[in-house]
């Protein structure tokens, strides 16, 4: 049986096997990227499901016929599969689909999980896995219960600017000056607390007339506005749920009895009330694994902490450690680059990783003159793979920061390469598909009252933004929604003159709400356009409306999608629910053959053959927060780490001289990452249009030695040839001030060692 059950599990390595066969207690799997870590956690679901305890137990499944022991001996010799009756053979009270939660970091991350236990277990098992994101699990769990914490059960979900709404309210609400305390610092600091569970009451016991004081009236307010609403924003999803199964022993014990395996991939970038979450829900069984590496840890500054995976066997006890360390996806050269930097952090589990993968070619670096010869360096490159049979979406552009995108998008698009930005502005991000959402989300939850105060007067119906303040005091006074003031406007004399236009809209409000509950959901959509006379609006605004209309086009036709999928199960709450989750990756179609463009942070867990990091400049990466700050450099030492890491064949890392970004010229040296990277290791490549000594005077001379090595730019993509050299920059660049950086003398240093080994 043993033999059987290993045979299917016959790519992974002997470790990987026993993390995969190791389905009892605590768990902890500490490994290097690419070690298959991901791979161990989907196959230990697999296994879970399939075989349950049945591997290594001396259980017999009732008395065992020759005949039966005959064909499972003859399966495990020809390998092929075992016919159904005989599956009795090796099941051994094992878990059902549902049993199993799965959680990764992005959905993009789950989908993929998903459609891996699909092909391992079949369709209909492997979607009945709870394979999600913290949030979308979470979300499972407060729709069902959310009463229980005062909030209905068709809460909406606010996104950022929804949130940056509501905190203006509260700022007005306490006169609080913006420039005291910046809204979004504000945000970000109420995140963080919640992130390690603070609640608004512990919080106030902060002095008063401190700034911490004034934050957590801020926090209180703003919380209280939320609930009062019906509304949660991201950080509220994990933190409520913890509340959520703190409170009710009931709701935790069903959660504990129904997920009998919880399994958690990225832990490291987990934050206290995610660890929270994971402790209370692996509560019962125990029976939790975790998957990580601490060298990967980058979300720090959105409040994870490492310590919860340095913790683990303290949280756990009796946890078992599995340590990975063969990296099966890229070549020695790019691992050992890896290495090199990441070995510069301090406070690190060490560990090495190793391959077996061949050398490949060096990694390489190619010093720029501009971002527009940067850019133009890639798409000769992409266009060299092109013509040796290689695909556009194995080629990955990565960034430190999401405005970096610009130059090379520019240059993509003249020069004809398919490419897709994953991040940036974003489908639902449009105001004219987050107004018609605002619409579908008063229809789903009428006390959706910030989301009708952007949808309110929009089109233009002669409702003011006094108008609406007054409504905003009346309806905080009763302790009713907007929707009822609407509704007996003429009652209230503060408002009377705008009666008839409110109750205009109360009445657009009735139409909406009928219409939702005779049409099919896409229809709906479409009729609203109507009734609201968005589409008239927008009609009447030419070119730019009738391209706005194509957008709520699409809407429409993702609720379509939505509701074909769902079938009898799609509900507006359910679609608002779906757009309220989507992340930036879930807009990047696999299947299309582009070239694929983000930050290094959206694109932990993923791997491509050629990666291309740019920017690898002091002040860009690493940004220039970490001038001051030890650890901040280190967490930008573990993006280098994460972003090198993803490449399997080759790896590109670029510089620039100059470098024009949020509207100015900067110039900057290379990045000390680059210097961290043994040179052996590296080929050294220099525009054309970089000229010794003119830009960078006299320690960065040294450079003018690889002018041999450039490879000729412009190659390949006719339409962008032109536009390689960006000669026409060099001037404008060299004339803005330079940025004073004291490292700039080890930087020589690494000019003269990187001379050694750019030789060949
Ligand atoms: P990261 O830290 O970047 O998330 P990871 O540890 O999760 O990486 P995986 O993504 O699971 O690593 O695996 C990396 C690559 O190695 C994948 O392409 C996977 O298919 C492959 N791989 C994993 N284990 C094996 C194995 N035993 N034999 C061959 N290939 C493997
Ligand atoms: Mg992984």
């Amino acid at each position: 049986r043993d033999a059987y059950i290993e045979k299917q599990f016959g790519r992974l390595n002997p470790v990987q096997k026993k993390a995969v066969f190791s389905i009892e207690g605590p768990l902890l799997i500490l490994a290097g990227a690419g070690s298959g870590k991901t791979t161990v956690l989907v196959n230990r679901i697999a296994n879970i499901i399939r075989f349950g305890k049945a591997h290594g137990s001396d259980w017999l499944p009732g008395p065992v016929g020759e005949a039966e022991l005959a064909a499972l001996k003859a399966a495990v010799e020809t390998g092929a599969p075992l016919a159904p009756g005989l599956e009795r053979l090796l099941r051994y009270e094992n878990a059902r689909p549902w049993n199993v939660l799965a959680i990764t970091f992005t959905n993009k991350a789950a989908g993929e999980l998903k459609a891996r236990l699909a092909a391992m277990l079949g369709e209909e098992t492997g979607a009945d896995v709870n394979a999600s994101t913290f949030h979308s699990a979470c979300v499972r769990m407060l729709r069902r219960d959310a009463d229980r914490l005062g909030f209905p059960k068709s809460f909406t979900i606010y996104d950022t600017s929804d949130q940056e709404r509501a905190m203006k309210e509260v700022y007005k609400e306490l006169l609080v000056d913006d420039k005291f305390l910046p809204i979004k610092s504000a945000m970000g600091q109420i995140g963080r607390m919640k992130d390690q569970l603070i609640s608004p009451d512990e919080a106030m016991e902060a002095p008063q007339d401190t700034k911490a004081g004034l934050l957590a009236k801020v926090y209180r307010n703003y919380s209280a506005r939320l609930k009062k609403a019906g509304a949660m924003d991201f950080d509220d999803l994990i933190y409520y749920t913890v509340l959520l199964l703190r409170e009710n022993p009931d709701v935790l014990e069903y959660y504990q009895q129904k997920y009998r395996y919880v399994l958690v991939d990225e832990y490291q970038d987990t934050s206290v009330a995610q660890f929270h979450l994971v402790r209370l829900l692996a509560g019962g069984y125990k029976n939790v694994c975790v998957v990580g590496d601490d060298d990967q840890s980058i979300y720090r500054f959105r409040g994870a902490t490492i310590e919860n995976i340095l913790n683990f066997e303290q949280h756990f006890p009796g946890a078992q450690v599995i340590r990975l360390e063969q990296n099966y996806r890229s070549t020695s050269n790019i691992l050992d680059a890896a290495n090199c930097v990441i070995k510069n952090n301090q406070g690190r589990k060490g560990k090495t990783l190793w391959t077996e993968n061949g050398a490949g070619d060096r990694v390489h670096h190619y010093l720029a003159e501009s971002e527009q010869d940067e850019a133009s360096h890639i798409a000769t490159v992409i266009g060299q793979h092109l013509k040796e049979g290689a695909r556009l979406r194995d080629h990955a552009v990565l960034y430190r920061m999401n405005a970096q995108s610009g130059p090379v998008e520019t240059y993509f698009a003249r020069a004809g390469i398919p490419y897709k930005i994953v991040g940036g502005q974003r489908f639902y991000d449009r105001k004219e598909v987050k107004d018609i959402i605002s619409y579908m989300s008063i229809v789903a939850n009428p006390n959706d009252d910030l989301r009708l105060k952007r949808i309110i007067n929009e089109p233009a119906r002669k409702i003011g933004a006094t108008t609406v303040d007054k409504m905003s005091d009346i309806a905080a006074g009763l302790g009713v929604n907007l929707l009822s003031v609407c509704e007996n406007a003429k009652d209230y004399p503060a408002i009377s003159r705008a009666a008839s236009a409110l109750n205009g809209f109360y009445g657009i409000y009735l139409k909406l709400v009928q219409a939702s509950e005779t049409l099919p959901l896409d229809e709906f959509v479409s009729r609203l356009l109507e009734i609201t006379g968005y589409k008239k609006m927008l009609e009447a605004q030419g070119d730019e409306g009738a391209s706005r209309l194509e957008n709520l086009g699409q809407l429409i036709s993702s609720v379509k999608t939505y509701a074909d999928q769902k079938g009898e199960e799609a509900t507006l709450a359910g679609f608002l629910e779906e757009v309220a989750l989507i992340s930036d990756l879930d807009s990047y179609d696999e299947e299309n053959d582009v070239v694929v463009m983000m930050t290094m942070h959206s694109a932990k867990g993923l791997e491509y053959d050629y990666v291309f990091i740019v920017g690898m400049e002091e002040g860009i990466f690493p940004s220039d927060m970490c001038r001051f700050s030890d650890e901040e450099l280190e967490e930008e030492r573990r993006l280098c780490y994460v972003g090198i890491t993803r490449a399997k064949k080759e790896l590109y890392l670029s510089s620039s001289q100059s470098r024009m970004i949020f509207g100015r010229t900067q110039r900057n040296p290379p990045s000390r990452f680059l210097d961290e990277i043994d040179p052996e290791l590296m080929d050294m490549e220099e525009s054309p249009a970089v000229s010794g000594g003119r830009s960078w005077g006299g320690g960065f001379g040294s450079f003018g030695g690889f002018g041999g090595a450039s490879r000729e730019s412009g190659h390949g993509f006719g339409s962008g040839a032109g536009f390689g050299g960006g000669a026409g920059f060099g001037g404008g660049a060299a004339a803005s001030p330079r940025r004073e950086w004291g490292g700039s003398g080890s930087f020589g240093g690494r000019a003269a060692s990187a001379s050694a080994g750019g030789g060949s």
